[in-house]
């Protein structure tokens, strides 16, 4: 694969505070950028990240053709530039891409492609441990075309961010009763912009109660727990580590995959099955409740101190036994101080000579 590259001759790199970065808004110098045409990707290409130019009629704004995945990239305590799990994100897109009807990005070309940049933009991955470059790849429908059917073009794009510690307080839940995020049959395990945009209403309300985030219960019957905005959720009940299981409606999270494998590994007994708010009110009731994380790629791990469902709110228990161990065996790996066994972390190319 032939990229071309442009490098900036005006890097922002020494304008930023690494010791204090606010999420989502900083990004690093440059951008990777390719185009979908006649059924084949084309137009490789590193630049400075600049705005783009979209017609009015450019089908991703009117009919949601548009996918997009996050992973981290950090410096080991060697030096040397890691991803997690690019793999795993690879192959996300693409189940993403399939269910909306949209380009497959090859493998490959897709590690290489973060490989490359990130390369390139190494001196923009804080060393602070916990913080990291989040490495966001989008696609998009780019037809100019007013109909509702499959585009024919799209672009794929990849921009990186520096980030701190991402949540450094607990977090409280709303449990919600009228709203849903994902029915059976619909595109709840994708990761795609409508899922995020039917969201936010909800959000509002909770907030507008004092709620950091809504905690999703099933379509359906309001009764079966999902997830939490971009985290999968994790209970410890008893001495087992419980999480949904995902049955098309929840976010199929590397980093819920990650726990489930790493507390295994740690002779943690973990149950993948449905599980219903009524359960863990019975647990909380009862003491059985220990414990209750989010997990996702940009929080990694997120302590829950409260629950709201319906009249009751749910003070849970201060224990991060699980999390904490989980937290420390994830960081280890992204900063090179706990052996990587399993094959999840990657070297990003080093010769970013061009
Ligand atoms: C991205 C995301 C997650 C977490 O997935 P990771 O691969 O662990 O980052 C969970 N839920 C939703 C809805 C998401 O968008």
């Amino acid at each position: 694969m032939d990229i071309k590259v442009t490098l900036t001759e005006n890097s922002r790199l020494s304008e930023v505070d690494f010791k204090n970065i606010p999420f989502g808004k900083i990004f690093a110098d440059h951008m990777f950028s390719a185009d979908f045409i006649n059924g084949t990707w084309s137009n490789f290409e590193i630049t400075p990240v600049h705005r783009l130019s979209v017609h009015p009629a450019l089908m991703a704004l009117h009919y949601g053709q548009s996918i997009f995945e996050g992973l981290k990239a950090s410096m080991t305590q060697d030096g040397t530039a890691v991803l997690f799990r690019p793999d795993l994100h690879a192959k996300r897109l693409n189940a993403s891409a399939e269910r909306m009807c949209m380009p497959l990005v090859p493998e490959e070309m897709f590690v290489e492609v973060i490989s490359k940049l990130v390369g390139i933009d190494r001196e923009w991955i804080p060393k602070q441990r916990g913080s990291t470059l989040y490495v966001r790849p989008l696609m998009f429908a780019t037809d100019e075309f007013i109909g509702v059917r499959a585009s024919e073009k799209y672009k794929f794009l990849i921009i990186t961010l520096p980030v701190g510690p991402y949540y450094n307080k607990p977090v409280s839940l709303l449990a919600e009763t009228t709203y849903s995020r994902a029915a059976q049959g619909g595109v709840g395990e994708t990761k795609t912009a409508g899922n995020y945009g039917r969201s936010l209403y909800p959000q509002m309300l909770a907030r507008q109660q004092g709620y950091d985030q809504v905690l999703w219960l099933d379509a359906k019957e309001f009764k079966y727990i999902q997830e939490v905005g971009t985290m999968n959720i994790f209970f410890v009940l008893g001495n087992k580590l419980v999480t949904p299981a995902t049955t098309g409606t929840i976010l199929k999270g590397v980093t819920r995959a990650s726990i489930i494998e790493i507390a295994q590994d740690r002779g943690i007994e973990v149950e993948i099955r449905r599980i219903s708010i009524d359960e863990v009110v019975d647990a909380y009731n009862s003491g059985d409740l220990k414990e209750c994380f989010g997990a996702g790629t940009a929080a990694l791990v997120a302590h829950v101190d409260k629950i709201k469902y319906k009249d009751l709110v749910m003070e849970l228990p201060k224990s991060t036994e699980v999390s904490k161990l989980i937290k420390e065996e994830i960081n280890g790996l992204r900063d090179g101080t706990v052996l990587d066994t399993r094959g999840w972390i990657y070297p990003v190319t080093q010769d970013v000579m061009v």
